[in-house]
C-alpha cells in the first residue's frame, strides 16, 4: 500500500514549511492543486486560459477539471508509491472521488492531517509576515529580532497606516504579500477555511482518518507530530 496523505490547515498554519519536511522524509510527492494550476498559466489552450479565469475571480475550478488534472499528476511515475495532497479535496464531492480512484487501484487513504491554529494567531502569522529578497522570513509579531519596523500613517489618511519593516544585517527594505498586508484579505481567507473545510473534517473524521496536530508548536515538534500521527495511521 502507498502512502496517501492529505494536508489540511487555516492560511498561516505552516502547512507549506511541513510539507515540505514531510515529503522529503518520505520520499512522496508534494501534489498542491492550486500550484498545478498556477503552473498551467504559461500555456494558452482553452482550459489552461478558462482556468486563470476562474482563478483570478477566487472561485474554485469545477470538480470534473479539477479531478482530471490531479489524475494525470497521480499517474506519473514518482506518485506510485503516495503523494502528500495540499489544495485537495475542497468539497465532498471531489473527497468521494478520491476515495473511489483510490479503491479501484487497491489503494486507500491513509491519513488527513489537520495543522490546528487558533484564528488570531493564524491572522498575526499572515498578517505580520515580511520576507526579504534571499528568502529570509521574519513575523512583526513572533520572529521580529533582525528586523526594524513601525506603521507609518498614511498623511492624508485616506489608507490603512502602511508596515515598514526592514532587515537590520542588511538595511534591506522588506516586502509583503499585497493579500497578506490587507486584513480584510487576511480575514476572508480565514473564514472560506473555515466554511470549506468544516464539513470535510467532519467527513474523514466519522471515517477515523482524521489527525489533529497542534501547529502552535516549534516547526520541528509540528514535524514530530505529524510523523507520530502516520505512523499510528500506518499501523491502524
Ligand atoms: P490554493 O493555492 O490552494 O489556494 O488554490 C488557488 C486556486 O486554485 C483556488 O482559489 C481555486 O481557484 C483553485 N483550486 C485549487 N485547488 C482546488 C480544488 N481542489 N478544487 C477547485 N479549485 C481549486
Amino acid at each position: 500500500m502507498g502512502l496517501y496523505l492529505i494536508i489540511m490547515g487555516v492560511q498561516g498554519a505552516g502547512k507549506g514549511v511541513q510539507a515540505a519536511r514531510l515529503t522529503a522524509h518520505y520520499g512522496i510527492p508534494h501534489i498542491s492543486t492550486g500550484d498545478l494550476f498556477r503552473a498551467m498559466k504559461s500555456r494558452e489552450d482553452e482550459l489552461a486560459v478558462r482556468v486563470q479565469t476562474i482563478m483570478k475571480s477566487g472561485q474554485l475550478v469545477p470538480d470534473e477539471v479539477t479531478n482530471e488534472i490531479l489524475q494525470d499528476r497521480l499517474q506519473q511515475a514518482d506518485a506510485q508509491a503516495g503523494a502528500l495532497l495540499d489544495g485537495y479535496p475542497r468539497n465532498q464531492a471531489q473527497a468521494q472521488w478520491l476515495d473511489q480512484y483510490l479503491a479501484e487501484r487497491g489503494e486507500a487513504l491513509t491519513a488527513v492531517l489537520l495543522l490546528e491554529l487558533d484564528l488570531y494567531t493564524a491572522f498575526k502569522r499572515a498578517f505580520g509576515r515580511v520576507t526579504s529578497s534571499s528568502g529570509a522570513s521574519y513575523n512583526i509579531y513572533f520572529n521580529n529580532e533582525g528586523i526594524e519596523w513601525h506603521f507609518e500613517e498614511h498623511p492624508e489618511q485616506l489608507y490603512p497606516p502602511r508596515l515598514v519593516a526592514t532587515e537590520k544585517a542588511t538595511g534591506e527594505v522588506l516586502k509583503r504579500r499585497p493579500d497578506d498586508a490587507d486584513a480584510a484579505a487576511v480575514i476572508k481567507r480565514i473564514d472560506t477555511f473555515e466554511r470549506d473545510t468544516r464539513p470535510l473534517i467532519e467527513y474523514y473524521e466519522n471515517r477515523g482518518l482524521l489527525h489533529r496536530v497542534n501547529a502552535n508548536q516549534s516547526i520541528e515538534a509540528v514535524t514530530q507530530d505529524l510523523q507520530n500521527a502516520i505512523l499510528k495511521a500506518q499501523k491502524a
